[in-house]
């Protein structure tokens, strides 16, 4: 990417443009990554290209997902169509499962975006190998959060139950243009085996964890109170005068198992 490009194009805020100019973090997201030639990638908002360009030294085919229709004009002109597949529009809308199996999505994501485009893609998490993604700091720190602290919460417990993730590095404001004001960082997500998702119904674990949360300084029995017993807290080992973030994800996948058998029992019984 040329400065001038960068210079050329006004950044939009609304669709959280800030892009990389720095070279030394552009090398580095790309080594972590590691593209290989047949891989399945597809990069959510290419922007500029400051990404694409580089992961596409070491592949065969990208795939790119862009909103901004100025900046398209620029891609098209840059790459050509059997490299690089330009899909235009908005990523929180984009049917991820068209573009086959094993996919390995990446980005420098828009900030203004990233938690209900996270929730969007753990919808296709079969079909994925991995992911990479900048984020605010901030956020990525809540994403790999252990129970215990004010960081833990709602996006921790219901990614952390469908991916492995690890924070690689911090990139600081100067490595973009223009520069936010805080901090970023990368995060790997890699999604855990079928085997390892023990929810039986996902939305239920949904539901106990958004409830939970809702108020996280007051205690389950208070935020759960409309959803499950104390009686059956104690019964699953869990103190009903806990708080959200004192749980793990797996108990939060014991509650809502619990709550999968009240009702298929209440369905049979027909109590
Ligand atoms: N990848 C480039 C870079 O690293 O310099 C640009 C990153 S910039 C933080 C975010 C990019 O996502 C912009 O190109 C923006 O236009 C695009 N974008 C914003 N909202 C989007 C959406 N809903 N769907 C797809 N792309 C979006």
């Amino acid at each position: 990417m040329q400065l001038q490009d960068v210079m050329k194009h006004i950044p939009r805020k609304r669709f959280g443009q800030n892009f990389l100019v720095s070279e030394g973090i552009i090398r580095r997201i790309v080594d972590a990554i590691a593209p290989q030639r047949p891989d399945h990638l597809v990069e959510i908002g290419p922007g500029l290209g400051a990404l694409t360009e580089p992961l596409l030294a070491g592949l065969d085919h990208l795939h790119v997902i862009e909103i901004d229709r100025d900046l398209i004009a620029g891609l098209h002109e840059r790459f050509p169509p059997e490299k690089v597949t330009i899909h235009e529009g908005d990523a929180l809308a984009f049917d991820f499962g068209k573009l086959g199996n094993d996919l390995r999505v990446v980005g420098n994501l828009p900030y203004n975006i990233s938690t209900p485009l996270l929730f969007h893609l753990a919808g296709f998490v079969s079909k994925v190998r991995d992911m990479h993604f900048m984020l605010q700091k901030e956020v990525v720190d809540r994403m790999v959060a252990d129970p215990g602290g004010s960081e833990f919460g709602r996006l921790s417990v219901m990614l952390q139950y469908r991916f492995h993730m690890e924070r690689l590095f911090i990139v600081p404001p100067g490595a973009f243009n223009p520069a936010p004001k805080v901090d970023s960082a990368i995060v790997r997500m890699m999604p855990k085996p079928a085997s390892d998702l023990q929810a039986r119904d996902e939305a239920m674990l949904q539901k106990v964890v958004t409830s939970a949360f809702s108020q996280r300084r007051k205690m389950l029995r208070n935020t759960l109170r409309e959803i499950v017993s104390e009686e059956a807290l104690l019964a699953l080992g869990i103190k009903p005068t806990a708080r959200a973030e004192e749980l793990g994800v797996d108990d939060y996948v014991r509650i809502a198992n619990k709550l999968v058998d009240a009702q298929e029992n209440s369905a049979i019984t027909g109590a």
